[in-house]
């Protein structure tokens, strides 16, 4: 059997995770290397070869894919025109086509808007005399959103009322930025999704995610929700994996309103924090999935086991440097995973843990309780 070197862009926490998925398929995956900028990332102290730079150095990517049979993402912040540039040379997956239009909020929305994939109304904004004239169609509140590198909600703006217009433009000055009509969701859900290099997709069943300061703070498998809704999710997942045509794992966030229809927000093309669970709950974790997407092996089982839930560990407030290791008793269904991060920030993911409910109670309440102990025990 002939095994292939794997280049990943980023080597945080998903990186690392892909790579100790990666080391658990010799057969198919020689090694990794992965280009990241932070000395002793999470990816290399799980064990894979780094090139320290910037995401978007062009002689490195370059060098990445002369090291690498394959080259993929942990982040979506890669320069996307180097790897169109690349593609042919190395087998580039999620195609850097698809990750260009995801990179772009403006660009994934029209995307998804033109395919008949629901999402919130929205609109390019141009100057500011733009903005003033397009929020009175889209009404208070609404959100002014920069159309690339965003995260953890930074890229976001709630404008409350019209005298907030003019501080929400600044705020984003220098960048390109859109408007989309707010949201008043009953809840965030997200469908982990996977389609191989031969077209085969698969999905994961529906999970519930709550949100503190806009980071992810818990997952709950499944979604707290009506098979009509779920199914509903699962059929607009499959839809956007049909149009996408990319290789990989995706991360697809939904809202679900008040009047229980399902928008997507928004895409991520890679392992998403909402799918960390799948390490123990489910037949297949999503970073393998990831890996026989792209080596174009047929994709695993994505049956939930157990549900569970996960919940991140954050970097407390008002401390930054080196933080004493978290430990916890791993036992009754409750797994501990640490990034390995050299330093800790505020609200900075140092780790995750998963609450599984291995004696089959379906008690999700008692679940949370659990998961609200531990975290106030690690605090
Ligand atoms: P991520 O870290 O997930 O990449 P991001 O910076 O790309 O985050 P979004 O996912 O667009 O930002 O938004 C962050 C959060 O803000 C969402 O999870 C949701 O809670 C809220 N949000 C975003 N868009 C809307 C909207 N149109 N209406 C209501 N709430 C929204
Ligand atoms: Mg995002
Ligand atoms: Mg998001």
């Amino acid at each position: 059997m002939v095994t292939k070197s794997l280049g990943i862009i980023g080597g945080g926490q998903l990186g690392m995770m892909l790579a100790e998925a990666a080391k658990k398929m010799p057969d198919y995956i020689s090694g990794v290397t992965v280009l990241d900028p932070t000395p002793k990332c999470p990816a290399s102290i799980a064990g894979a070869k780094q090139i320290i730079a910037d995401f978007k150095d062009k002689n490195s990517i370059v060098e990445l894919s002369l090291q690498s049979d394959i080259i993929t993402y942990e982040i979506e912040s890669g320069d996307s025109k180097v790897l169109e540039s690349l593609h042919g040379e190395v087998s580039i997956n999620p195609s850097p086509t698809t990750l260009r239009i995801i990179q772009d909020k403006y660009l994934q929305k029209q995307f998804l808007r033109q395919n008949n994939i629901p999402v919130a109304e929205f609109d390019i904004i141009e100057s500011l005399e733009d903005l003033e004239k397009k929020i009175t169609k889209f009404q208070y509140p609404a959100l002014l959103k920069a159309r690339r590198d965003a995260y953890d909600g930074r890229g976001n703006f709630k404008i409350e009322n019209h005298s907030q217009v003019e501080t929400a433009y600044q705020q984003f000055t220098g960048r390109q930025t859109m408007i989309e009509k707010f949201v008043d969701f009953k809840m965030e859900v997200s469908v982990i999704a996977a389609r191989n290099i031969h077209g085969e997709i698969a999905t994961y069943p529906l999970v519930e995610n709550i949100h503190k300061n806009n980071i992810l703070e818990v997952t709950i498998a499944p979604a707290r929700v009506d098979s009509k809704i779920s199914l509903e999710a699962d059929k607009i997942a499959k839809k956007t994996m049909d149009v996408l045509h990319g290789a990989g794992v995706f991360g697809i966030e939904m809202f679900v309103t008040k009047d229980d229809k399902v928008l997507i927000n928004e895409i991520a093309p890679r392992v998403h924090n909402s799918g960390h669970h799948t390490l123990q709950s489910s037949e297949t974790s999503q970073f393998e999935q990831h890996l026989r997407a792209i080596l174009g092996l047929p994709l695993g089982s994505t049956r939930l086991k157990h549900t569970t839930v996960m919940c991140n560990i954050l970097g407390p407030k008002d401390f930054v440097g080196k933080y004493k290791p978290i430990t916890l008793e791993q036992k009754d269904g409750v797994y501990l995973k640490m990034y390995h991060k050299e330093e800790a920030k505020p609200q900075r993911k140092l780790g995750h843990f998963n609450v599984v409910d291995e004696q089959d109670t379906k008690d999700v309440d008692a679940l949370l309780e659990k998961t609200r102990k531990i975290k106030n025990s690690i605090k």
